[in-house]
């Protein structure tokens, strides 16, 4: 067998979180051996128990800013390491900024040291709350440098660069994802993210909470057809000059989306509205054209079904068990 035809040896840095955890689920069904490096920040172990007994798959405990990151040979590297949800980031912020600064510079180090090709999880907050709509890649975005949201957003912008130079400096084979609002089963129910508080809060018939006059925009992808778009752009042969917007342009108000729920699910919940948090994005949907240009890639599955799926896995117990999962949302 040639090195050729030898399966793809990947680094999945935040693999034990929602999106990683899918994410490794793809590789290993496609025959890769899959190296999980989580500090479980966020993510949890019962994510990837199903793959404990599979030789394939190896979990490494460590902090992507602080910890040595393992020499081995390494196809592929993908940066998924980083809290997402705002109650997570906002949590310890600097925690988060330097999880992406330093995390992804120990990364991007690691990848060229071995020769790897490189997917960094970028995401549609560098974009901020824009002023260009939808939001197409070489917008470069309306961000506050210094509010509540700016350890991610800028964090996040800061990685970008980093990719970019190494990238200049040591022909890095590249790719960058900006991923938008995605959900599905394995969000934590304490995530703080709009879908699985909405779900959790009408299976249980507590008041569903909007922020804000719910006016603000979204656009939701369901994670399968994330996953698939992020495969897609490792795979690709040709790199892609520049970021790709990834995320499904089917866009909601989160005040029809509360009502959606509300009605398909049948709840005696009632909708409350709680202040805005700052800095909060009005509208945001990605321009898809580079992504379905390069990779041919869009997303299938409809928000309803979407839904359906991520209700169905809440109600079947996904959600944690009290105590397990102790993130609250900040205070305004
Ligand atoms: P998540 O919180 O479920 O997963 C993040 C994972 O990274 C967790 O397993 C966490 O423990 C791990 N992690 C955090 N800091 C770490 C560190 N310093 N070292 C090692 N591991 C660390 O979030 P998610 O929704 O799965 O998001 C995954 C990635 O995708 C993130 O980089 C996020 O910014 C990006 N993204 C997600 C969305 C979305 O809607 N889900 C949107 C845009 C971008
Ligand atoms: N949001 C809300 N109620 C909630 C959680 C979130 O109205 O219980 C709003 C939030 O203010 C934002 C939108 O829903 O306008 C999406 O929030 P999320 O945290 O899911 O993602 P992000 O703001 O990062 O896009």
């Amino acid at each position: 067998m040639t090195t050729h035809q030898l399966p793809k040896r990947v680094l999945v840095a935040g693999g034990a979180g929602f999106l990683g955890s899918h994410l490794c689920d793809a590789l290993l069904a496609r025959g890769m051996r899959v190296l999980c490096v989580d500090s479980f920040h966020t993510g949890r172990r019962r994510n990837l128990r199903r793959h404990r007994n599979d030789p394939r798959f190896r979990l490494l405990e460590a902090d992507i800013a602080f910890d040595p990151l393992p020499e081995e040979r390494l196809d592929w590297v993908f940066n998924l390491a980083s809290p997402a949800s705002p109650p997570h980031y906002q949590a310890d912020p600097v925690r988060t900024m330097m999880t992406n600064v330093l995390g992804t510079q120990n990364l991007l180090a690691l990848a060229a040291r071995h020769g790897a090709r490189f997917v960094q999880a970028s995401t549609s907050e560098v974009y901020g709350d824009p002023e260009l709509h939808p939001q197409r890649e070489d917008y470069w975005g309306h961000v506050n440098p210094i509010g509540t949201r700016a350890c991610y957003d800028e964090g996040k912008r800061a990685a970008e660069a980093l990719c970019y130079d190494h990238m200049r400096a040591e022909a890095l084979d590249l790719r960058v994802a900006r991923i938008f609002n995605t959900y599905g089963p394995r969000m934590r129910a304490d995530d703080g993210r709009i879908v699985s508080n909405l779900l959790v809060q009408a299976q249980e018939g507590r008041e569903m909470t909007v922020y804000g006059d719910g006016s603000q925009t979204r656009s939701f992808c369901y994670v399968s057809d994330l996953v698939r778009g992020l495969m897609a752009l490792m795979e690709v042969e040709k790199t892609p000059d520049g970021p790709v917007n990834l995320g499904n342009p089917d866009e909601v108000s989160i005040l029809a989306l509360a009502q959606r729920i509300r009605d398909t699910m049948r709840t005696p919940s009632r909708i409350v509205f709680l202040p805005l948090p700052s800095d909060d994005p009005k509208r945001r949907r990605p321009d898809i054209s580079r992504a379905r240009s390069l990779l041919d890639w869009c997303p299938a599955v409809p928000l309803d079904d979407g839904l359906a799926r991520t209700a169905a896995w809440f109600a079947q117990g996904g959600r944690a068990r009290t105590g397990e999962d102790s993130f609250a949302r900040p205070a305004e």
